[in-house]
């Protein structure tokens, strides 16, 4: 599968693929569905991708939904399967909102060290959490620690994942303190940056005070928000 970058238009879904040589983002989106609402906005052509990692979190995750949906901001979640079956309604409240749910293995393991066995069962149990929560099955899977090896790639290939990673890591999970985390975002973010966030895995106190400077400064700068899937 290849990854695509998606917009959330009203409730119209409207997907461009990431890569411009496979498919220009200056292309028209394809037609809507004739049951969908007429499309209202132009498909943001400066965007982010917002990613939160390590949830669902029953403290966090519903904090940061709040959030995005103030600043009417959509987001991707990589969720760690067990966390899922822990939460399955949060990750059930992430979907119906417009965010996309994606996979980032069953126990937060790093793909490097694991047998192949080990590799499918991290990854298929979390999408059967995930299936089991919101109906449809990811895509996308985020290798955690960003760890990938040509191994992980082939196994990621062979059960048929895209592996996502990051662009701009806030190191919000260092606990820097809110306004480092802000800068951190803000001075390096441009059109197209991957952004990682975190909702769960920790105390992210810091994140959820950083997050509204954030998106305020992002739509200020005229940056619309994609959702991942793959
Ligand atoms: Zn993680």
């Amino acid at each position: 599968m290849m990854m695509v970058v998606s917009a959330v238009i009203g409730t119209v879904v409207v997907a461009a693929a990431r890569n411009p040589s496979q498919q220009p983002q200056s292309a028209p989106p394809p037609p809507a569905p004739p049951s969908a609402a007429p499309v209202k906005a132009a498909f943001p052509t400066k965007y982010v991708v917002l990613t939160f990692d390590d949830g669902p979190d029953a403290a966090y995750t519903p904090k940061i939904l709040d959030i995005l949906a103030t600043y009417e901001a959509k987001a991707t979640f990589f969720e760690v399967g067990k966390n899922v079956t822990k939460h399955p309604e949060l990750s059930k409240r992430i979907h119906d909102a417009g965010h996309s749910v994606q996979n980032h293995t069953w126990t937060h393991a790093d793909l490097r060290h694991l047998s192949a066995t080990a590799f499918r069962q991290q990854v298929t149990s979390t999408d059967q959490a995930i299936q089991a929560a919101i109906g449809s099955t990811p895509g996308c899977l985020r290798p955690p620690y960003g760890g990938m090896d040509p191994t992980v790639r082939q196994r990621a290939k062979a059960l048929g994942k895209d592996l996502v990673v990051w662009t701009v890591d806030s190191r919000d999970w260092t606990k820097p303190g809110t306004t480092a985390i802000v800068q951190r975002v803000l001075k390096n973010v441009h059109s197209g940056s991957v952004i990682l966030m975190h909702d769960g895995g920790g105390n992210r106190t810091q994140t959820i005070a950083a997050l509204p400077t954030i998106l305020k400064s992002l739509k200020a700068k005229g940056y619309g928000f994609r959702t991942l899937t793959c």
